[in-house]
């Protein structure tokens, strides 16, 4: 078979006539044609300051067409474009910036100060640029080049054709969200991305007239790769906001007569929440999807009542996301299923001890995939990368799961978060689900605490409406006509929040440490 080149930057070159914006960026239509236009300028210019095919481009920033552009012109020329979370901390961002060895960094006004603190310890080689929408004057920094990236557009100069990209060309290096550990840098080829469309087409109801609302963080595989990259380069109208706002994101989906839209459950949550949610017209929304976190099935349930029809999907950075997903028919009668594995996708579970294939339904075990969405391993970290594989080149998730009798596969919990209490497994989310229900509780989050008796016992951080703080008691007497009584937790404490990074995702190694420095765990 001929190899077929899936640049982004061609494919976007491929949709310069159409008429519909490509983005519409916080109110501003932004036309294929200029974005075309904008990233090969940006590419000329980035690589007449030594930016070459292979090097890697990072980007801090929240989402915006720079975003975009920067992620295009890295395609244009075949070098790694880096997204890089902003919510890191400096010393996160540094490691990023190491790790991936990141020849130039473009970075937003409102992040500078935090690169002006490590620049002096990254390689000064460097360029760094800051923001077009930048207002500051531009200042240097110790060791590294301050270029405003304004000066990088409207240079003249006719950008040569975007270099032809195949399916092993290396796309991106997305550092995973770390709720544990060091981030590692996942290696994400332009066939893992584009395959990962072709997924997503096959199953889900896009259309070449998509309007995609994207509020979702793009530095993150769900924000940028569940539906919008897709839509970008396919033809719709991506609706581009820096974040998540629940009333306007309400707003959005009414006025732009929004049709497909990627959310975390916590969105989906508080989006619910909005005033004027019940009435709103979400009549032209044909593809809700739902993923990167456990899904409550209430919230399904909630969102059907309402004549929407949540698809739970499941996947990771590594599988560019999507491994699984569930069709609009089934989302009600299935509620809490992640659904079938994709098309071009396999999926399958062994036992996390044995690695044995698990063949039976309804049992649990570890979900593994492999296809060609699947990732090539983590960057510079080939004992990394041979943990994540076995032998049969299945990718080795850490998620658990079962399957039910109609193939359909049901997010259990992480393997790493998994409490033994007298022997006993307890899976967190599970009854995490089960507290949540609970009368005056908003959100819960349980973990293993050391216990005399038991090995572990669970403990339960629980976020309630104003006013309520349910004792330890009255959680076991409604949580014990639903779980065994070793899940039952043993401890409860109350917090106004629970930690969630930006992709909706419990950090559970910070919920630890709030629950050690409020109450000493022994
Ligand atoms: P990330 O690489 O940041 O996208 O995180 C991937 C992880 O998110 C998975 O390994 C799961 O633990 C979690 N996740 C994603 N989708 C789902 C889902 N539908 N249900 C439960 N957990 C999910």
């Amino acid at each position: 078979m001929a190899a077929v080149d899936i640049s982004p930057a061609a494919a976007l070159r491929r949709r310069a006539q159409s008429p519909t914006p490509a983005v519409v960026y916080e109110g501003r239509e932004v036309s294929a044609a200029q974005l075309v236009d904008s990233s090969a300028e940006l590419a000329v210019s980035l690589a007449a300051n030594g930016l070459r095919r292979g090097d890697r481009i990072a980007y801090l920033g929240f989402n915006s067409v720079t975003f975009l552009e920067t992620m295009i012109a890295a395609a244009h020329l075949g070098a790694v474009f880096v997204p890089v979370n902003f919510r890191l901390a400096a010393d996160e961002v540094r490691h990023i910036l190491d790790d991936s060895g990141a020849h130039t960094l473009v970075v937003e006004e409102g992040h500078r100060e935090l690169v002006e603190s490590i620049a002096a310890e990254v390689p000064a080689r460097r360029h760094v640029l800051v923001d077009t929408d930048s207002v500051c004057p531009v200042t240097a920094a110790p060791d590294a080049v301050w270029t405003p990236l304004s000066s990088l557009y409207g240079s003249g100069r006719t950008a040569r054709e975007p270099v032809a990209l195949y399916d092993d060309d290396l796309a991106m290096l997305m550092y995973t969200s770390g709720t544990t550990g060091r981030p590692k840098g996942v290696m994400l080829t332009h066939g893992n991305l584009w395959w990962n469309a072709v997924n997503v087409d096959s199953v889900v109801d896009t259309r070449a007239d998509d309007v995609n609302l994207a509020v979702a963080p793009l530095f993150h595989i769900g924000g940028l790769n569940a539906l919008t990259l897709r839509t970008l380069l396919r033809g719709g109208t991506v609706v581009l906001r820096r974040g998540f706002d629940p009333a306007q994101c309400l707003e959005d989906l009414v006025r732009h007569r929004v049709s497909s839209f990627f959310a975390v459950p916590a969105m989906f949550a508080a989006l619910a929440r909005v005033p004027g949610f019940a009435e709103a017209d979400l009549g032209a929304l044909r593809s809700a999807i739902v993923a990167g976190a456990p899904v409550p099935p209430q919230l399904i349930r909630d969102y059907g009542a309402r004549g929407i029809l949540l698809q739970q999907a499941w996947g990771l950075t590594e599988t560019a996301p999507f491994a699984t997903y569930l069709p609009a028919g089934l989302t009600l009668g299935k509620a809490g299923s992640a659904g079938a594995p994709m098309p071009y996708t396999e999926v399958c579970l062994t036992d996390p001890v044995t690695g044995v294939r698990i063949q039976e339904t309804d049992t649990r075990g570890e979900i593994c995939v492999r296809g060609p969405n699947v990732t090539a391993g983590y960057w510079n970290n080939p004992d990394a990368t041979r943990a994540a594989f076995d032998d049969a080149g299945w990718f080795h998730t850490g998620d658990i799961a079962h399957r039910d009798e109609d193939d359909l596969y049901y997010i259990v919990d992480r393997l790493k978060d998994m409490i033994i209490s007298g022997g006993e497994n307890v899976y967190p989310a599970e009854v995490e689900r089960v507290l949540a229900a609970c009368p005056g509780v908003l959100e819960a989050a349980v973990i293993g605490v050391p216990d005399p008796r038991w090995g572990e016992s669970v403990l339960a951080v629980l976020a309630c409406e104003p006013g309520t703080a349910p004792t330890v008691e009255e959680v076991r007497a409604f949580a014990g006509d639903h779980l065994a009584r070793y899940k039952l937790p043993t401890r409860v404490m109350v917090a106004e929040q629970l930690p969630r990074n930006a992709s909706g995702k419990l950090v559970k190694a910070e919920l630890r440490r709030w629950v050690e420095s409020h109450q000493p765990v022994k």
